[in-house]
Parts: C-alpha cells; structure tokens; sequence
C-alpha cells in the first residue's frame, strides 16, 4: 500500500544500556553525524532514569523521547511503577509496549498491553506495539497465526482514529538482538498482512495510515533494502542504537533514491 500516505519513524531503543551522564554526549555525536536534512521521524526510547537527560538533549536535534514502558495504572499505590501522567509531564512522546523481552521478563499478557496502550493514546503518547513470532513458531510456519492473535489483542476496542496513531512493530523474536535478519521480502510479506488486517478490521484509510516498523537486528547495512520495502515504513533499532555512526546511518537509509 501506497508510502506516501506516511513519514518514515526510526526508533532507537536503548534497553537497559547506557548512564544518565553517557546520555549528553551521545546525542552530541549523533547530532554531528546524523543527516541535516531528514525525511524521517527519529525517536529514543531511554530507561527512566535518562528521560529527563534524553529530553533535555535531543530538544534542539528535532529527535524525540520515548519510554520503553509505562504503568496501566494512573496513579497511587503501585510500588516501582512510573505513569503516563509522569511521561507526559516530562515531554516523553512514545512508549514501547509489548517488547518480547518485556513479555517474556515480566509476563506481560496482550490484554496487558492492550490497556496500556488505550491508555497512552487518551493521554496523547503515541504507543509503538511490538509483536512477534518465536523462533519454534517461525519454523512451524505459525507466524501469521501469532502476529494476527497479537494484533487483534493489541487493537481490541480501539476506536479508528485511535488507531490511526498507533505505530506496530514487527519484530520476530528469533532476529532480536542475535544478528539474524529477517529477509526484506519475509519482513514485508509480514508487514503487508498486518496492513490487510488492519484494513479489515477498520478501513482502508486507517490501514493506509498505521506505521509498520520492522525490528531485528537491523543495522546500516541492511537498512536500505528493509526500508524500501512498501509496507515496511521504518525500524525499530536496538543494538545499533547505541552507537551514533549506526543509527545516524540507518537514518539517512530512510532516503530512497
Ligand atoms: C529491539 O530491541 O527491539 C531490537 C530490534 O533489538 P536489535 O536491533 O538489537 O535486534
């Protein structure tokens, strides 16, 4: 389905790597190796400590901050956890939900990510949802059974214009952080259903409108022919966030010749 309809996002997300006082001088190298001229969004989702540093540095770089998880509850008596209104008050502008470590560290269900995202969409915090096959699902051939449940479980009960501004990323669980791609024709034939899904679910115009990042160790050499993929409308980095020259370079990779 036709890109035009939507600006590429590159999401870098720092897991739970890096020191708030490492967090000034990253994005000092990043703003002197990243592209001037950019046809993308860019974002870095920080650990909670380094949101107010991560802020403080990418206002004047044109790069936003998100979290990488957030409470479903609003506020009060829930030991360890951090709220949107928290978030919002700081100027975080995304939140991954439904990471595969997340899922697999903390148990957290598809309702849960469910509720966290309806939450974060009515306070105005983009939610970007991960899902993703296993590595024994992907053998099977059980992926689109797995990515269909994680989807329809993420949108229950969303309403279309809600929808419109979530951001799905595809991230098969094998690819994460092991070096192992997806091929770009197996990551778009993924994406692509997903866009039919989405357009079953709802409309044309909401599916034309969603942002499909692919997530798996993507890096400056795959990059380009991931991102030239039509479903595919930007990635989800981990490891090759954390070094600027990468990320900078999976930035300009947004610009297709
Ligand atoms: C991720 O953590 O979402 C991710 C895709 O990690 P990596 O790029 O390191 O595979």
């Amino acid at each position: 389905m036709q890109k035009k309809y939507r600006k590429p996002f590159i999401a870098g997300n720092w897991k739970m790597n890096m020191k708030p006082s490492e967090v000034k001088p990253f994005m000092a190298k990043l703003a002197e190796v990243m592209p001037r001229k950019r046809e993308c969004e860019v974002a870095i989702c920080v650990p909670y400590p380094l949101l107010p540093a991560a802020i403080a540095a990418t206002k004047k770089i044109g790069v936003r901050v998100g979290a990488q998880n957030m409470s479903q509850f609003e506020r009060g008596a829930h030991t360890g956890e951090v709220s949107l209104e928290m978030l919002l008050d700081l100027g975080v502008k995304y939140v991954i939900l439904g990471h595969s470590e997340r899922r697999a560290d903390n148990g957290e269900t598809d309702y849960l990510v469910n509720a966290k995202a309806k939450a974060a969409l009515a306070s105005g915090i983009c939610p970007i949802i991960c899902v993703g096959e296993s590595e024994e699902e992907h053998t099977r051939g059980l992926t689109m059974e797995r990515i269909a449940y994680q989807v329809k479980a993420a949108l229950w009960g969303m309403e279309a214009s809600e929808v419109r501004k979530v951001v799905i990323a595809y991230e098969p669980i094998w690819a994460i952080g092991t070096g192992k791609t997806a091929t770009a024709e197996q990551a778009q034939e993924v994406c692509s259903r997903i866009r039919k899904m989405i357009r079953g679910l709802y409309d044309g115009r909401i599916a034309r409108a969603v942002r499909i990042q692919y997530g798996g160790s993507m890096n400056e050499k795959n990059a380009k022919e991931l991102l030239s993929m039509p479903d595919i409308d930007g990635g989800l980095i981990g490891g090759a966030s954390l070094k600027p020259e990468s990320f900078a370079a999976i930035i300009a990779a947004t610009a297709q010749d």
